[in-house]
């Protein structure tokens, strides 16, 4: 079935909200490409300003929040700009934290020895990965180890992510594809058990999770008939909708925000 548009969307958006037998909602969303445009400089990336009140909005009228992305979750808790209670779920679902007034609420998943070696072979070896190949960087995560080609050329970086994913076969690791990007985790992690334990622990009704990337999908198809997906951008997806960009996602929050009649200067 092809996706739905943003149009239907909007729809959909207004039926969720007018429905209490719906409620709670939990509004869980990716972050890069999703909220915040992507970058080539990733630590250049912010979620958009409409975006930011369009979250104060929903937390203000009740709803849930979480960001489940694959950035570490230091590097997310610094970018990100959300409302004090929304939950952060870093590298895939393998770090979790609440957003509290002054810091984070942090939950620590400690590796084994065995992991630490792993992790530590991993770095070592992508590293190798990366020398000589312009635009080709590693990224060291807490649980993980990222091989980045944004920036190279075509065929330089599909070689290295080749490389990485021969890397992580060797060594026995978790590999997660995204866009010009090989990540070699040591935990057993992926966005869709991550959204599936927090829906239960928190009790919540219905789901809408919106991403733009593979390991989205994950996410996505945990979704049930009740559930809002929405797929961001171009690409191949279990969701029921679609929309093109970063900004007509965050215009999409807005709709939700408005029919749920949150004030419009937020209620942080
Ligand atoms: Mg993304």
């Amino acid at each position: 079935m092809p996706e739905l548009s943003a149009a239907a969307l909007h729809e959909a958006l207004r039926d969720l909200a007018a429905d209490p037998a719906r409620h709670p909602l939990l509004v869980a969303l990716d972050f890069d490409g999703t909220l915040a445009p992507l970058q080539d400089d990733p630590s250049a990336s912010r979620v958009l300003p409409d975006g930011v009140v369009a979250l104060d909005r929903l937390m203000g009228a009740g709803v849930r929040l979480a960001l489940v992305s694959g950035r570490g979750l230091s590097t997310l808790a610094q970018l990100a700009q959300v409302p004090v209670g929304t939950v952060l779920i870093g590298s895939h679902g393998a770090e979790r934290a609440r957003v509290l007034p002054f810091g984070l609420d942090r939950a620590v998943a400690p590796l084994t020895s065995e992991q630490a070696d792993l992790l530590a072979q991993a770095s070592a070896q992508l590293s190798g990965v990366s020398r000589g190949r312009n635009g080709v960087w590693v990224e060291a995560k807490p649980t993980a180890a990222v091989v980045h080609t944004r920036l190279a050329q075509p065929e330089v970086g599909e070689q290295a992510l080749t490389e990485a994913r021969t890397v992580g076969r060797r060594l026995g690791v978790h590999v997660l594809e995204g866009k010009d990007v090989v990540e070699l985790s040591v935990l057993d992690a992926d966005k869709g058990e991550a959204l599936t334990a927090l829906r239960d622990e928190l009790g919540v009704r219905t789901v809408l999770y919106a991403g733009d990337d593979l390991t989205d999908e994950d996410a996505l198809v945990t979704l049930g008939p009740g559930d809002l997906g929405i797929k961001v951008g171009a690409g191949a997806t279990a969701a029921t909708y679609r929309v093109d960009d970063p900004p007509a996602l965050v215009a999409a929050l807005g709709v939700l925000a408005e029919a749920l009649g949150a004030p419009a200067d937020g209620a942080r």
